[in-house]
């Protein structure tokens, strides 16, 4: 696994430019950080006439269609073959915003066995091995400001135009809950200030992603808060459960719970929590972590998932009568 640096640059472009196809990929429930970096290298490529594509293992939320060239992503769970096909046969794929294999689902053998070229460009901590090429800081905010760095390097930041930086900015807003977290570092507002020199509408992105819910998730929402959030003050912790059939009265769509994690962190003193989503066949988990307590570790441990020391996310494969209990235990073993 080579690190790109700029001494690799003109290797990554000999490697780009001899490529026949080029498939850029995301990670499962695509979030802004996956689509808007995708978006960004797919808008970038096109330029170059290059053949690209975009992979995703699942659909993405309604807010994200207004990226530009959203439409023209091929999404596993409605194009199973075509998306498998697309790996099989690409010469160089581009790991987007994830870092284990595990994160494209159903995907991951399609991933595996392709004999394409893979790099990775993405934030998350560990990780693991299976690609050619790696750029991978977990001190940037999110993969698109990876994304950023790495047409710096391959020398094609003079082509970002609004276009591309209206989806890197929707990466790096959504990953940082609009520069809330993880948005210390003068570098990223740096590259916030090349995007914003390019013409983006920053508080329209904001508005098409953040003020664009449905009253039935807003509803959901002070339901949660009423009825559902539970707190552990002796553990600094919240943690909220949700089972299908309070769900469905609220005729939950996809995404719907996103943001919910964070409700509890706004009480004094609560610096943890956990989100329970039951899905068909699997219970969706979200930490969130406003303190030391590593979120990621705790994931891996309780969760079978992973992320950030300061936001992680999971499954669980257990009744969703029974996490209640799961949890309650998974808190009592750590103090
Ligand atoms: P979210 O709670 O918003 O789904 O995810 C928070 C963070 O945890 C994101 O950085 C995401 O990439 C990571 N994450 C979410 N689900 C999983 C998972 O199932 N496995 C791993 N390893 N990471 C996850
Ligand atoms: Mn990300």
């Amino acid at each position: 696994m080579k690190i790109i640096t700029k001494q690799l640059s003109q290797e990554i472009k000999q490697l780009l430019s001899d490529s026949k196809k080029i498939t850029i990929i995301g990670h499962y429930a695509p979030d802004g950080d996956a689509v808007g970096s995708s978006l960004a290298l797919y808008n970038l490529f096109k330029k170059y006439s290059y053949d690209i594509s975009v992979v995703m293992p699942s659909f993405l939320p309604d807010y994200l269609k207004m990226l530009p060239a959203s439409d023209k992503i091929i999404v596993y769970s409605k194009e199973d073959k075509k998306a498998e096909t697309l790996l099989s046969i690409s010469d160089t794929i581009i790991c987007v915003d994830f870092n284990s294999t595990k994160r494209v689902g159903k995907l991951e053998k399609a991933l595996l066995n392709s004999k394409a070229v893979k790099i990775m460009l993405d934030h998350h901590p560990e990780p693991e091995n299976f690609v050619d090429y790696i750029i991978s800081n977990t001190e940037a905010s999110s993969a698109s400001e990876i994304i950023y760095e790495f047409i710096v390097i391959i020398g094609m930041n003079n082509l970002i135009d609004k276009t591309i930086a209206t989806c890197l900015y929707t990466g790096i807003m959504t990953d940082t809950i609009n520069f809330s977290v993880n948005s210390s570092r003068k570098r990223t507002f740096d590259i916030v200030g090349n995007l914003l020199e390019l013409g983006i509408d920053k508080d329209k992105i904001y508005s098409q992603i953040f003020n664009n819910y449905s009253a039935d998730r807003m509803r959901l929402a002070g339901y949660v808060l009423n009825k559902k959030m539970k707190i552990l003050y002796e553990h600094n912790t919240a943690y909220i459960i949700l089972n299908k059939k309070e769900l469905m009265e609220y005729n939950y769509k996809n995404g719907d719970h996103e943001g919910f994690v964070n409700f509890p962190l706004s009480i004094k003193e609560i610096n943890v929590t956990h989100i329970f989503i039951e899905k068909d066949d699997y219970i969706k988990t979200s930490s969130r972590s406003t303190s030391n307590f590593d979120v990621n570790k705790f994931a891996r441990k309780y969760f079978n998932g992973g992320g950030h020391k300061k936001a992680s996310g999971g499954k669980l494969f257990i009744n969703i009568n029974e996490v209640e209990n799961y949890i309650l235990n998974a808190i009592k073993n750590i103090d």
